[in-house]
């Protein structure tokens, strides 16, 4: 665990307790810990602990498979911002926050992302803006790669016919 990461992660009883004594628990959904995050429809970063009503705009989509269940990855935008900030303290160069920070969330790393995220949108964090450009990224190789499959098994297919019309 970084030094300095915020207290209350995900299963501490944070809003459970004032003085250590139990606070009134009320019967809805909302304060309870989510059983299932389809049903609660609440969803808490994992960092903080925060609860969100929705992923879009709190969190940041992710395609990897470690974060496949709600599609984003877990730890919301302003906690991304602060490792963001902990990791540059820590590490001496934004740079290399960044990329530890990709390797932590399964992000594509390579230099021409890095380089993009250093134009920043307005209101926007570099590691936001990596998170976006990594994404991107990922969907064109996806895509490229399906379109050499598909002219490959094409070539194939083209390949067999003739064999057949041959014999
Ligand atoms: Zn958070």
């Amino acid at each position: 665990m970084p030094p300095g990461r915020p207290k209350g992660s995900i299963n501490t009883s944070k809003n459970k307790y004032i003085n250590g004594v139990e606070k009134h628990k009320p019967k809805s959904k909302i304060n309870a810990p989510p059983k299932d995050i389809n049903e609660s429809k609440i969803y808490y970063c994992t960092s903080c602990g925060k609860d969100f009503p929705k992923l879009y705009g709190n969190f940041r989509a992710s395609q990897s498979p470690f974060f496949k269940g709600w599609g984003y990855i877990p730890v919301c935008l302003k906690c991304l911002d602060y490792f963001e900030e902990q990791y540059t303290e820590r590490l001496g160069s934004n740079d290399e926050a960044i990329k530890r920070l990709a390797l932590h969330f399964d992000l594509y790393l390579n230099d021409s992302i890095l380089n993009a995220s250093k134009k920043v949108n307005v209101g926007q964090s570099r590691i936001a803006q990596y998170i976006s450009s990594a994404n991107c990224y990922f969907s064109r190789k996806m895509k490229e790669e399906k379109e050499e499959n598909n002219e490959k098994n094409e070539y194939a297919h083209k390949k067999e016919e003739n064999k057949r019309q041959k014999a």
